[in-house]
């Protein structure tokens, strides 16, 4: 999809801190990082947002959890605990509409959420 950034990181024409790929899942550092630990794990296909989906994207949805949840034990930050985060639309605080799941560790987080 033209004009999407997270889809420019896939394609490769935006650069990332990538710390994990496959066929279907990219992982990378975000740009401002609210933890010590802030990843986003995006499907490689273009998902604008949780509206959007449909019961055919129910295996990426998945895989964005258990990407993280390996990340988190790679990192060593799943015995403290982590926070996985998707938000959606303008109430949400979504700013960038391609389906992303931050992984926040490395802090206490707060609730509830801002
Ligand atoms: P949202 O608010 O849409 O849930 O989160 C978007 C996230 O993307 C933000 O945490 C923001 O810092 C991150 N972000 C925005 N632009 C870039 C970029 O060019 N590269 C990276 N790595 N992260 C970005
Ligand atoms: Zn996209």
């Amino acid at each position: 999809m033209d004009q999407c950034l997270f889809c420019s990181i896939v394609a490769g024409t935006v650069p990332c801190k990538e710390v994990y790929s496959d066929d279907e899942v990219l992982a990378f550092r975000d740009i401002n990082p609210q933890a010590p630990v802030h990843i986003l794990v995006i499907p490689k296909r273009h998902l604008g947002s949780l509206v959007d989906l449909t019961d055919d994207d129910q295996a990426v949805m998945g895989r964005l959890i258990t990407v993280a949840s390996r990340l988190a034990a790679d990192l060593g930050v799943a015995d403290k605990g982590y926070r996985c985060v998707v938000n959606c639309g303008d109430d949400g605080g979504q700013a960038v509409h391609h389906v992303h799941l931050h992984l926040l560790a490395g802090r206490q987080m707060t609730w509830p959420p801002g």
